[in-house]
This record gives C-alpha cells, structure tokens and sequence, in this order.
C-alpha cells in the first residue's frame, strides 16, 4: 500500500503544480490506513518529519460493534447487530496480526510507531485530541506536555539505558500530582542493588555473557518434552537425537509448519537475568523506602504478567502504556484485578487501570515542546511560535522531493525486472511536462529557508508553489 500511495502522492502534485518535480503548495496527503511497520519507515526514511502517523485508539469491544454495525447497513440479511459481531470480531483479529501471512497485516506492530495517538473512543474525545495535536503542530505555544506525556517521556528516557538483547523498555512511578518517584528499565539486576551500569565492577549484562538465557531455556524445555514423549513411545527416536534447534528446522522442512511461532512454550518470560522494568521500578522504590501506593506507572509496552502482580502487589493504580506485549497473561490471570478501560469513564470500579497512552509520543516530544522565547520584542506572551498559526515542520528544503523520484524509478526498475509494465497513467515519473532535470529544478525551487527570508522582509512567496512543501 506505501508504494501506491508513493505513486498516488506523485500524481496528486502533478495535478496541482503540473510538474510531479515541483512541490505543491500548503497540501497534505492523508493516508489511510498503514498496516504495516515496514510503510512508515519507508514513509519516513523518504519524507522525514513531514510524515505524521496519527494512531486512533477505540476500546477493542467498541471496535467490534462499530464494525458489526456498519457491516449490518450494509447486508440486509438481518437486521441484528449480534449477528456480525463474530465476522467483525475476525476482522479485528486479522487487522492485529496475520500469524500465517508473512506479507499480512500488522496493526498491532504499526500502531505504537505513532507520532501522536489520540482516543478515537468517541467523537468528542476525538475532536479534543485531535484538536490539541493540530494547534501544538502549527505552533500554538502555551501546550505544556500533560502528565502522561512527561511521564511517558521520562519512561522512554529510562528505557534507553537497557541494553537487553530482545528489546528497551521504560518504566517511570509518578504520583497522581505528577511528581516523579522511581524510574526502572529492562537490565540486569547488580549485587550492589538496582541493575548494572556501564562503568560497573564486574559487569554481568547479557551481551558481557553473549546470549540470552531465556532463549536458551526454551529449547532446553522443548528438549526435555520431547525427550520424555519419547521415552513413553509417543514419537519417533529420530526425532531426540537431533539438536532441538535441528528438530524444528527438520519439522519446518518436512511439515511447513514453523513450531516456534505455534508452541506456547516458545513465549516463556521467566528464564532471562534481566529484571523487568517494572518490576526495577517497584525494588527500587522498597530499596530506597519510597512509598508508591497509589501512583502512576508509565511503561513503555504494555507489563507482562509477572510484573502485573507485583504493580497490583504495590498498590499502583494506573497503568499507561504504548507498546503492545502479545506474550502477557496478565489480563487473563488478573481478570479481577485489571481494568482495561480508560479511567476516566471507569473510576467507579475498584482495579488497577491498564491504559493505552494518549499525546503526543516520546519520539516528538523534544519537537513540540522544545521551544525558546515565548514573547516578544517588548515582553508580550506570543501565542504562536511563527507569530501565526503554521505548521511547525522541521524541514527545509524539498529533498524530500529526490527521494521519493529515486525510490520510485527503483521501484519501476523492480516491476521491469518482473515483467511489470505501468503505463504513464499509472505514474507521473516520465510525464513531467519540463522532463526530468534535477539541476533546472533545483535552481527553480526555492527552499523553505528562503520563504523564511523572503517574510522578514516583507516578500510574498511565489504563487506557483515552489517555494513550499506539501
Ligand atoms: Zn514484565
């Protein structure tokens, strides 16, 4: 889908500027929707910053009557909403993941990559998140970050000293005032408390040992299982005297069937050294003698079950995360314990809330709340960064423009090579009414630097687009 909104984005600029070379002036394509993670970054490495991924959160529940609802307008087979909520349960689940699929959707994987999430659970909470992220991108001043967003940026912030093999996860206590408690990431815990640092004596962080432990145990329980099937005659001794490593690559050969990716086994947690973020959050707080009952833990993926029982052990009252964690029992095993609803709507109910974030995400967060004075010559409060609203994009040149030429001659060059052929229609990369010539372009186009200067002074950007990106 990313290459054909390349091809599309393409043809839309043609239409404006009558050349695809030239950009097109105060325009904005919207997407929707990515399903994968691979078009974001594809979107990203060629656009840079201009490119935002909005993600819309809807409680998974409301998702599937919103669906069952439009697909009963849609079919007059029955006129009952209950009746497509098994077909629209489906759709949610493959629009998540397509385990099988290996070019399927991957909902669950592209959603956290956002550069803002907003709550799509109702049109008012829409409008307000919505609303609030367009005034901070077109440099509205006074949105200080809320509670969540510093939270989950200094989460974020915590996550990066883990270096773990498998991934970087955060953890940040705050108090409901927004004061900050205790901060844990994924590592290795250190005998002299806490988890190791790089200048430590004697340290034992996973890439010091070279593997992790945990992967390790899985084979090492499959091993055993399938040492002890044998044993009793359920299968085949060729199949134990093969490495277990040996023994999935042989059933991945003979059956198609990649067991790693069906055995529940393979999802243990428990065998790694490193310490959880949480759960380091949580031991530095009894290490330290910092009370946490009633606080906010901003974690940057979603806690697993073991650290599930130890938030709710510590009295945590809400949890906010961004990163989804398939592998977590903890809404299963907690049933009674776990709220997954946003608290706002659910404050009655006595658990411990695990919600997804909403705001501006860590990766913007230096962007758009990064400024420097908010005033002017003569001390008075300015409301707009650029004296009025427009947007706060941090590009300035059209570069981005070459890049998405170079990409999609690759991309003609690939379908060639398969027997592909688009016609013009298709595509606008031979259609440019001036040709392809970078060096004309270039001497053409003028940058948003100048466009800045050209506004100091008074001048009026050139009608003809050129000046501006899209
Ligand atoms: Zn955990």
């Amino acid at each position: 889908m990313a290459h054909v909104s390349l091809f599309l984005i393409q043809g839309e600029r043609n239409k404006i500027t009558k050349d695809p070379l030239i950009a097109a002036p105060k325009v904005a394509y919207i997407i929707r929707q990515l399903k994968r993670t691979e078009e974001i970054e594809l979107f990203r490495e060629l656009y840079g910053k201009q490119v935002f991924q909005i993600s819309a959160y809807m409680d998974p529940i409301a998702r599937k009557t919103r669906l069952a609802t439009k697909m009963r307008d849609y079919d007059n087979t029955s006129t009952r909403i209950s009746d497509f909520e098994g077909e629209a349960l489906n759709l949610v689940k493959l629009d998540d993941n397509e385990p099988d699929n290996p070019y399927g959707q991957r909902l669950r994987d592209v959603y956290p990559l956002a550069d803002v999430f907003i709550d799509a659970s109702t049109s008012d909470s829409a409008k307000k998140t919505i609303g609030r992220f367009v005034k901070i991108l077109f440099g509205y001043n006074f949105h200080s970050p809320s509670r969540d967003e510093y939270g989950m940026y200094v989460a974020k912030s915590a996550s990066l000293r883990s270096v773990d093999l498998s991934r970087q996860v955060g953890a940040a206590v705050f108090s409901p005032k927004g004061e900050v408690k205790v901060l844990g990431c994924n590592e290795v815990p250190s005998p002299s408390g806490g988890t190791y640092w790089e200048d430590d004596r004697g340290d034992a962080r996973e890439f010091k040992i070279g593997w992790d432990t945990n992967e390790n145990f899985k084979y090492r329980l499959l091993g055993d299982t399938l040492k002890q099937l044998e044993a009793i005659g359920l299968i085949e001794k060729k199949y134990v005297e093969m490495s277990t490593r040996d023994f999935l690559a042989s059933i991945k050969e003979e059956k198609k069937v990649d067991l790693t990716k069906r055995l529940m086994m393979m999802d243990v947690i428990e065998y790694g050294r490193i310490i959880h973020a949480e759960m380091n959050a949580i031991t530095d707080a009894a290490r330290k003698g910092i009370s946490i009952d009633g606080d906010v833990l901003y974690c940057t993926t979603f806690p697993c079950h073991l650290c599930a029982k130890h938030i709710i052990s510590a009295g945590i009252k809400r949890v906010v995360y961004i990163e989804p964690y398939p592998k977590s029992y903890a809404t299963e095993l907690y049933i009674d314990d776990i709220s997954l609803e946003r608290s706002e709507s659910d404050l009655s109910k006595d658990r411990v809330h695990f919600e997804p974030f909403i705001g501006v995400a860590p990766y913007r967060y230096r962007d758009y709340f990064e400024k420097s004075k908010r005033k002017d010559g003569d001390g008075k409060a300015l409301e707009w960064k650029n004296g009025a609203p427009k947007p706060d994009i941090k590009i300035k040149t059209t570069a981005y423009i070459d890049n998405e030429f170079a990409y999609l001659q690759y991309m003609l060059s690939q379908f060639a090579a398969k027997g592909v052929m688009l016609s013009d229609e298709d595509h606008n990369i031979s259609n440019s009414e001036q040709g392809y010539n970078r060096d004309t372009q270039q001497k053409d186009a003028k940058t948003d630097v100048e466009i800045d200067r050209q506004d100091k002074v008074g001048a009026i950007p050139q009608p003809d687009g050129s000046a501006s990106r899209d």
